[in-house]
């Protein structure tokens, strides 16, 4: 009779999502996918995923326009 429990399969919480991803045979621990592991080292940043530029002025910027009339 075997005492040894394989039910202790370690996981780890993901640190992007949170969520419990497997250690053993996981390449991107302690990420459960690429695509966390991806998002934490910023890589979306990098690959064009950029946020739009700064937003134009909008038209609530009033300037001292010579008053008309
Ligand atoms: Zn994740």
């Amino acid at each position: 009779m075997r005492g040894y429990r394989m039910s202790a399969i370690q996981s780890v919480k993901c640190p992007q999502c949170k969520k419990e991803a497997p250690l053993a045979g996981n390449p991107n621990r302690p990420f459960c996918s690429e695509r966390c592991k991806m998002i934490d080292l910023g890589v979306w940043a990098t690959e064009g995923y950029r946020i739009p530029g700064e937003k134009a002025p909008q038209s609530d910027d009033e300037d001292d326009e010579p008053v008309k009339g």
